[in-house]
C-alpha cells in the first residue's frame, strides 16, 4: 500500500538536496509543539520553517532554501500590494500508520500552479522544484505532521510579485514560498451539511478572466457575495456563469457535484472560468470506478431547482482539498429554497468521501497511484 510513488526515493533525494536548510536557532519546544499539533485550528498555527526560492528575470529561479518561518519585510511599493500579481496552491501531507508521510497528486497541483503562473504573467516553477520544496519543508518540520486520524499538515505554496516598482508590467522579481499548518478534522464532531445561497447578482469569474487560475484576486472578489449570503443565513455562496447567469459554476473555493436519482453523478464542465480541482478530478474517477455514469456538462440552475422539487436531484456536495467533500443540506436562490435529504449528508456523498480519505491516509489500496511519499 505504501509503494505507489512514481518518484523514486533517489530522485526525490536529489530534489531535496537542492535546498539549503538553514534551521531556526529558536525552534518551538517539544511540549509547546505537541500542544499545538494536538488541537490545531485551521490556518492559525505554522511550523518552524518555510521553503523559499527567489526568481530574478536575469537569473531565473535561485537560492533554494529552508529558513525560519517569519514575517516578510516588504517595501510599501512592492508590486503585489498594488496589482495583486499572486497565485497559490493548497495540498496536504498525511501521516500513515507506519509513520511515513505522503501527499496526494502533487503533480496536478504543480501543473496547475504553472498554469496559474502563466495566466498571471508569473514565471513557471518546475514540477521538480514544486515537489522538492514540499519534501524539503516536510522533512525539516516532520515533527509537526499530526498523527491523529483525519488530521494533516496543510501545505500552502504561493508566489508573488516582489519587485519594488509601481509601473504596470509583470514583476522582474518574484518570491516563491511554502508555509505549513497542522490542521485537524475539518468537521470536528462529524460531517455537517452546509447551506448554500446561489448568487445571481455577482460572479467570481468571467470568460477570458482568471477563474481557472488559483489566484488571490479571485478570492477577494468572492468575499462580498459570501458576506451577503451569510447575512441571509447561509454558510456559502455558489456562483453562476457570467454570460447568461443561468448555469452552475462553483463556490468561492470549492467545486460542486450533483447526484441524480438514476445514480449518475454530474458536475459543471470546465468552461475556462471554473477552477479545475484535484478533488473534483479524483471524485470523477472514484464515481466512475463505482459504476456511476459521470457527466461533465453545463448545468442550468433552473434544472437543479426543478430536480430538487421533483426528486430527480438526490444529493449535492461541494469539494476541495481543505474540507474534502462537504455535503449540501440546503440550496436556495431568489426563487427557490430546498432542503436536501432532511438536512443529512447524502449516502453516495459520504461513501466517496470515506473512500477518498481512506486512500489519502493509506487505509485502503492506492489503486490509481495518487500518493507521493514525501518523508
Ligand atoms: C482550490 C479551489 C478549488 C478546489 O481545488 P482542489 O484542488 O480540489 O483543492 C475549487 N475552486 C476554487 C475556486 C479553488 O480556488
Amino acid at each position: 500500500m505504501t509503494t505507489s510513488s512514481t518518484i523514486l526515493p533517489a530522485e526525490l533525494e536529489d530534489l531535496v538536496a537542492l535546498f539549503d536548510v538553514r534551521r531556526t536557532d529558536a525552534p518551538t519546544s517539544d511540549e509547546a509543539r505537541a500542544e499545538l499539533v494536538a488541537a490545531p485550528k485551521f490556518g492559525t498555527v505554522f511550523t518552524d520553517h518555510m521553503a523559499r526560492i527567489t526568481w530574478r528575470a536575469d537569473v531565473g529561479w535561485a537560492d533554494r532554501r529552508i529558513e525560519k518561518y517569519g514575517p516578510l519585510q516588504m517595501d510599501p511599493a512592492t508590486a503585489v500590494l498594488h496589482y495583486a500579481q499572486e497565485i497559490f496552491e493548497g495540498l496536504k501531507a498525511y501521516k500513515h500508520a507506519d509513520g511515513s508521510v505522503w501527499t496526494f497528486r502533487p503533480d496536478l497541483n504543480a501543473a496547475r500552479f504553472a498554469r496559474s503562473a502563466h495566466r498571471l504573467a508569473l514565471p513557471a516553477l518546475s514540477v521538480d522544484d514544486f515537489i522538492g520544496s514540499l519534501a524539503a519543508l516536510v522533512r525539516t518540520d516532520l515533527a509537526w505532521v499530526p498523527g491523529s486520524s483525519d488530521s494533516s499538515l496543510y501545505l500552502r505554496p504561493f508566489m508573488y510579485a516582489s519587485e519594488v516598482f509601481l509601473g504596470v508590467r509583470p514583476s522582474a522579481e518574484v518570491e516563491y514560498l511554502v508555509i505549513a499548518s497542522p490542521v485537524g478534522p475539518y468537521f470536528a464532531g462529524g460531517v455537517k451539511p452546509v447551506s448554500i445561497w446561489v448568487a445571481d447578482d455577482y460572479h467570481r469569474a468571467g470568460p477570458g478572466g482568471t477563474g481557472a487560475a488559483k489566484c488571490g484576486g479571485n478570492y477577494a472578489a468572492s468575499l462580498l457575495p459570501q458576506l451577503e449570503a451569510q447575512k441571509l443565513g447561509f454558510d456559502q455562496v455558489c456562483f453562476l456563469d457570467a454570460i447568461e447567469n443561468l448555469y452552475l459554476e462553483e463556490l468561492g473555493g470549492m467545486n460542486v457535484f450533483l447526484v441524480m436519482a438514476d445514480g449518475s453523478v454530474h458536475t459543471p464542465e470546465l468552461t475556462g472560468s471554473i477552477l479545475e480541482g484535484v478533488t473534483r478530478s479524483s471524485i470523477l474517477q472514484l464515481a466512475a470506478d463505482r459504476g456511476h455514469d459521470v457527466v461533465e456538462r453545463r448545468i442550468p440552475l433552473a434544472e437543479v431547482a426543478a430536480g430538487l422539487a421533483d426528486g430527480s436531484v438526490k444529493e449535492i456536495f461541494a469539494c476541495g482539498t481543505a474540507a474534502v467533500i462537504t455535503p449540501v443540506g440546503r440550496l436556495a436562490g431568489g426563487t427557490f429554497d430546498h432542503t436536501l435529504n432532511g438536512g443529512e449528508p447524502g449516502e453516495l456523498t459520504m461513501e466517496i468521501r470515506d473512500e477518498l480519505t481512506d486512500i489519502q491516509y493509506g487505509r485502503v489500496a492506492d489503486r490509481h497511484g495518487w500518493l507521493r511519499r514525501l518523508a
